[in-house]
């Protein structure tokens, strides 16, 4: 079999990866250079939530749910120092909504068990049936990337991890901030001054959750994950380079 065969499944080489010296630093995380693309949250003119004071289209999802509007890369070369613990939102909830790699550009990877995520096991795990039905805020992955980060992310190695194969994943809901307004606070006014104070971060509520869900400013998109195998990351390396493909 070609190594062509086998890059569809497995990656081609490192061409789309993001380095730091001799680091791969996720897409999913924020340099020290980045730039905010400024937003103020107020409070609605109609009381029934927050806004941005000069929001306009895009500030909301497809669900109404203000969204942080993230921030702005510096172009190659010269965005400072990654910030692996620091999250691109924008990135988190495209990636959940796309279902694609948390660390490259492609495609998470899909089999006919579904698709490969690695869930840390600090959060559950002592539930009988975790990780069926467990919710997350990180992103699946591709094979090639979820080998980089068995080999590489710390943060997996202190807290252990598993592959799972997640057959059915379902948007879950949002992790952001939770706003309150203060009694008798004006409409419109400047979120530090007066009028809204945040009571949570992060909160997470599911897409159902109506009353709380005006008052939360998104940051990131958590999933539901249905259908969960158990698998060996090397067990899913090998298989995939051994797999015909329809490309060999
Ligand atoms: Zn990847």
């Amino acid at each position: 079999m070609s190594s062509v065969a086998t890059a569809g499944r497995i990656g081609a080489g490192s061409a789309n990866l993001l380095m730091y010296g001799h680091l791969v630093v996720p897409r999913l995380a924020r340099w020290s250079k980045d730039r905010t693309r400024g937003q103020v949250v107020v409070r609605r003119r109609d009381g029934k939530g927050i806004g941005f004071l000069d929001e306009g289209p895009g500030d909301r999802n497809a669900q109404g749910v203000l969204v942080n509007r993230g921030w702005i890369h510096a172009p190659a070369g010269q965005r400072g120092v990654p910030r692996f613990k620091s999250i691109d939102d924008r990135y988190q909830r495209r990636a959940m909504r796309k279902l694609l790699c948390q660390i490259c550009p492609d495609p998470a990877d899909r089999d006919e068990r579904g698709v490969l995520w690695l869930i840390d096991r600090a959060h559950g795990s002592d539930r009988p049936s975790w990780p069926e039905g467990h919710i997350t805020g990180h992103p699946p992955v591709c094979l090639r990337c979820a080998v980089i980060s068995d080999l590489q992310c710390p943060a997996l190695a202190s807290r252990g991890y598993v592959a799972v194969r997640v057959r059915n994943p379902v948007p879950h809901g949002v992790s952001g901030a939770l706003y309150e307004a203060l009694p008798g606070g004006p409409a419109l006014t400047v979120d530090g001054l007066t009028g809204l104070r945040v009571v949570h971060n992060p909160v997470v509520a599911q897409w159902d959750d109506r009353e709380a869900l005006p008052w939360i400013l998104m940051g990131e998109a958590t999933m539901t994950l249905n259908g969960c195998t158990v698998v060996d990351l090397r067990e899913e390396y090998e298989r995939a380079r051994s797999a015909p493909t329809l490309a060999a």
